[in-house]
C-alpha cells in the first residue's frame, strides 16, 4: 500500500467544499476527540497536506460529565496535543496560556498536571480556531471507490453548520436531506483516520435499570448532570474502582451531610488500589515501550495487557490520600465511623427497583463466596469504557480488513488497518490499537507522538523529526556491545548459532 501520496497542491485544510470526487482532501478524521485533534493541529503545520476533520457534537467538549471541580488530568501539560512532537508549535497549552494572559499564574502555581477543565478549555480553544475542522457532521459510512480510488465518506449535517470561524462553507455541496430534513452529503479523501473514541460500558445487569426512564442509574459519564439530584438523594452508591469511580465518591463523600453520608463505594476488584505512576512504570507510556509491545506475538500481547492493569485501572494515590482523608476528617467532627462504606470484591449479580425510590443489587463477594442484597436509591456507574463500535462505520471495507486470530483487526506499526492491497489508500486508527500497540493507546501523553507518525507515514518526507529513543529502559534484547548476537527475534535475520554456554 502506497503511503507517500503526491501532496495536493491546492494549499492547506479544507475550507473550500469538499464535493466531487476530484477535490479530494489527503486525510479525512472521523471524530475529534484530543486524538484527532492533536493530528489536525500538527497537520496544520504541513502546508502540502489537504485535511478535513467531521465530528458529531455541536462543539469540542472532553468528557463533559466528569469535569469535576479540582480533577486533574493524569499526565504532565507537556502531554498536550503537539508540545512532545513540536513545541514551536502555535496550539501548545503554553500558547493558549500566552493567549490567556495566564502564563505568569501558572508559573507561579507550579503545577505539573492541570485541571480536567483547562485541558477541556484548552482543547476547545484549538478547536475553534483550526481550519478544516466541522462539527454537527455525523459520519455515517464509507467505502472505497475502486473507480476514483478514492474513500467515499457519507455524512449527516446535525445542526446548522458550525465549521469553525476559518473554515467558513459547509463541509460539503449540494446535499439531498433525510426525512427530518437533515443535510446528507458525500466526501472524498485519499486516506481517512478513525479517532471515535470511547463509549460507555455498563454491565449487563445493570442495563436495564440504567436504560429505564427516570431510574436513578447512570454512567459516571454523565455524573455532573445528575450531581445535584444525587446530592439530595438519601442514599447513593458508586460502582467501580478506577480513577472515576474514586472521584465521583469524593466528590459525594465531600458534599454529603456529616454523619449521614449515605454512601456505599463498590468494585469487583479485590482492592482500591492506587495506579502504577512509578517514572520507569512510566516508561511503558513511552513511544519505545508502544513499537515494542507491536513487535511481540500475538498470543503475547494478549497474555501481557490484562497483568499491566494497574498502569490503566488504578486511582490516582492523590484521589486516594483525599479519600482517606475526607473520611478521617468526618470520624473526628462526628461521634464514630462516618456513614461511608467502602467494599472491595464484591460483584453485582442482578439488580431490580423493589419500590419507587428504592433499588436492590444482589451482590456476591468473591473471595469469601458470599451472597448479599443491597438496598439503595441511586447507583453511579463508574464501570468504565469501551472503543466505540465501527461496524455499521466500516461495514463497507469488512471484506478488505485483515483481522488477527481473535478476529480483531490488524494494525501496523504506523497505526493503519493492514488491508487488502485492493484498497490504494489507509486507514488509520487512534485509540482502538490497544490490542496491537499495549497501554498507551488511549494515553493522551502519546498523543502528539502518534500523530506524528501518522502524518510522517503519509508524506515522501517526514514533516515531523521524531526521537530514535524515549526510555531509560531498553525493552526486549538489542543487539548492542555488549549484547551479542539476538536469537529469536522476528524482526533481526535469523542469524542462529548456537550459543556457548560460558563455563565460569
Ligand atoms: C473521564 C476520562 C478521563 C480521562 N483522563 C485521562 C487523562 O487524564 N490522561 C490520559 O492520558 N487519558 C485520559 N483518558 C483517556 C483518553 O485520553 C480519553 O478517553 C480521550 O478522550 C480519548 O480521546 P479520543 O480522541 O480517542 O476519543 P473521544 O474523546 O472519545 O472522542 C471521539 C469523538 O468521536 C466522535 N465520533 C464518534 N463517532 C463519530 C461519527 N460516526 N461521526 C462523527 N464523530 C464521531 C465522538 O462524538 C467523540 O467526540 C480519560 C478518559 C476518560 C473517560
Amino acid at each position: 500500500m502506497s503511503t507517500a501520496q503526491p501532496p495536493n497542491p491546492a494549499g492547506s485544510a479544507d475550507s473550500a467544499p469538499a464535493t466531487a470526487a476530484d477535490r479530494p482532501v489527503d486525510l479525512a478524521g472521523i471524530g475529534i476527540g484530543p486524538f484527532n485533534l492533536s493530528l489536525a493541529a500538527l497537520a496544520h503545520g504541513v502546508p502540502a497536506l489537504r485535511t478535513a476533520f467531521y465530528e458529531q457534537r455541536p462543539a469540542f467538549h472532553w468528557h463533559p460529565g466528569l469535569l469535576i471541580d479540582g480533577a486533574t488530568i493524569q499526565v504532565p501539560f507537556l502531554a498536550d496535543l503537539v508540545t512532545l512532537a513540536d513545541p514551536g508549535s502555535p496550539w501548545t497549552f503554553l500558547q493558549y496560556l500566552k493567549a490567556h494572559e495566564r502564563l505568569f499564574p501558572f508559573y507561579i502555581a507550579e503545577r505539573f498536571q492541570i485541571e480536567r477543565a483547562e485541558y477541556d478549555a484548552y482543547c476547545r480553544w484549538v478547536s475553534e480556531r483550526l481550519p478544516g475542522l466541522h462539527f454537527d457532521h455525523r459520519v455515517d459510512a464509507v467505502r472505497w471507490d475502486h473507480e476514483y480510488e478514492l474513500f467515499e465518506i457519507d455524512l449527516t449535517r446535525l445542526g446548522p453548520a458550525a465549521d469553525g470561524p476559518a473554515s467558513g462553507a459547509p463541509a460539503f455541496g449540494a446535499a439531498r436531506t433525510d426525512e427530518e430534513g437533515r443535510a446528507l452529503g458525500r466526501v472524498y479523501a485519499r486516506n481517512l483516520v478513525l479517532g471515535v473514541g470511547t463509549e460507555p460500558y455498563v454491565p449487563e445487569p445493570l442495563r436495564p435499570l440504567a436504560d429505564a426512564p427516570n431510574v436513578p442509574v447512570l454512567h459516571s459519564s454523565d455524573y455532573l448532570e445528575h450531581r445535584e439530584r444525587l446530592l439530595a438523594t438519601g442514599h447513593v452508591t458508586v460502582i467501580g474502582s478506577g480513577q472515576s469511580g474514586a472521584e465521583v465518591f469524593l466528590d459525594l463523600l465531600r458534599n454529603r451531610p456529616l454523619g449521614a453520608e449515605g454512601l456505599h463505594w463498590m468494585a469487583r476488584t479485590p482492592a482500591f488500589a492506587p495506579m502504577e505512576y512509578s517514572k520507569l512504570g512510566l516508561e511503558q507510556f513511552s513511544p519505545d515501550y508502544t513499537r515494542y509491545f507491536h513487535t511481540l506475538p500475538e498470543p503475547v500481547r494478549d497474555q501481557l495487557l490484562p497483568r499491566q492493569w494497574q498502569l490503566y485501572k488504578g486511582i490516582a494515590h492523590e484521589t486516594l490520600d483525599a479519600i482517606h482523608h475526607e473520611l478521617y476528617r468526618r470520624a473526628l467532627h462526628s461521634d464514630g465511623w462516618p456513614g461511608a462504606v467502602l467494599t472491595p470484591g464484591v460483584t453485582v449479580r442482578t439488580a431490580g427497583r423493589i419500590a419507587a425510590a428504592q433499588l436492590e443489587l444482589h451482590l456476591e463477594h468473591t473471595e469469601q463466596g458470599t451472597r448479599a442484597r443491597h438496598t439503595t436509591e441511586a447507583v453511579v456507574l463508574a464501570t468504565g469504557y469501551r472503543e466505540r463500535r465501527v461496524d455499521t462505520l466500516l461495514a463497507a471495507l469488512d471484506p478488505y480488513i485483515r483481522r488477527d486470530a481473535s478476529e480483531r483487526p490488524r494494525v501496523d506499526a504506523e497505526h493503519r488497518l493492514v488491508l487488502d492491497p485492493m484498497i490504494k489508500g489507509s486507514v488509520y486508527v487512534q485509540n482502538a490499537e490497544r490490542h496491537t500497540h499495549g497501554v498507551g493507546t488511549p494515553d493522551l501523553g502519546l498523543a502528539a507522538w502518534r500523530s506524528a507518525v501518522i502524518l510522517n507515514s503519509l508524506l515522501a518526507d517526514p514533516a515531523y523529526r521524531l526521537p530514535s529513543r524515549t526510555a531509560f529502559t531498553a525493552f526486549g534484547l538489542q543487539p548492542s556491545g555488549r549484547c551479542g548476537t539476538v536469537i529469536g527475534d522476528p524482526h533481526l535475520p535469523d542469524q542462529r548459532t548456537p550459543l556457548t554456554p560460558t563455563r565460569t
